[in-house]
């Protein structure tokens, strides 16, 4: 599994994922019935108020996609933990105050139109280092999908360069 912003993710894809993964096409959120898709105890671990009564261990955890529902991740167990019981705001959840794209640098989207705009950057690489001092991954872990943001970075560079009537950027892969 590559991520996208270049560095190699911990996550080994062997058949007892691959497995896993054909069981999270099948999983619905229980509330919504929604789409799902699983992430890691270490997703959850990050994301969770420490207060939370919801199982780790011995279990598949999943986060539920869709924008208008309060579930934010739920386990086999049918345990859940809804979007009041986070400790940061996951970006596509309706209400979010913050929208962090970059959960790895802390980058929202209002930095990422502002790069675009006020500074002319238009890649991942750029952005991230005019407002940090250096580059930060660690997908598997700090997106609340457990995947890498980079798809979305780059779907709002190339809305604000639209705006702009500029022509947009093709995310390039490493
Ligand atoms: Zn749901």
């Amino acid at each position: 599994m590559k991520c996208n912003c270049g560095h190699q993710s911990s996550g080994q894809e062997n058949s007892s994922e691959i497995e896993d993964d054909l069981k999270a096409k099948k999983q619905r959120c229980p509330v919504c019935g929604g789409k799902v898709k699983k992430v890691s105890s270490d997703v959850v671990n990050t994301f969770a108020n420490k207060e939370v009564k919801y199982i780790k261990k011995d279990t598949n955890h999943y986060i539920c996609l869709e924008h208008d529902c309060k579930v934010a991740y739920f386990n086999e167990k049918k345990e859940m933990i809804t979007i009041d019981d986070i400790r940061m705001p996951i970006w596509f959840k309706k209400g979010a105050d913050l929208v962090i794209i970059c959960y790895c640098n802390y980058i929202t989207k209002e930095q990422i139109r502002e790069a675009v705009r006020d500074h002319g950057l238009k890649s991942w690489d750029e952005i991230v280092l005019h407002y940090r001092k250096r580059k930060n991954c660690a997908c598997h872990k700090l997106n609340p999908i457990g995947e890498c943001c980079t798809d979305y970075f780059y779907e709002i560079i190339n809305e604000t360069l639209d705006k702009l009537g500029k022509e947009g950027v093709i995310k390039y892969e490493i």
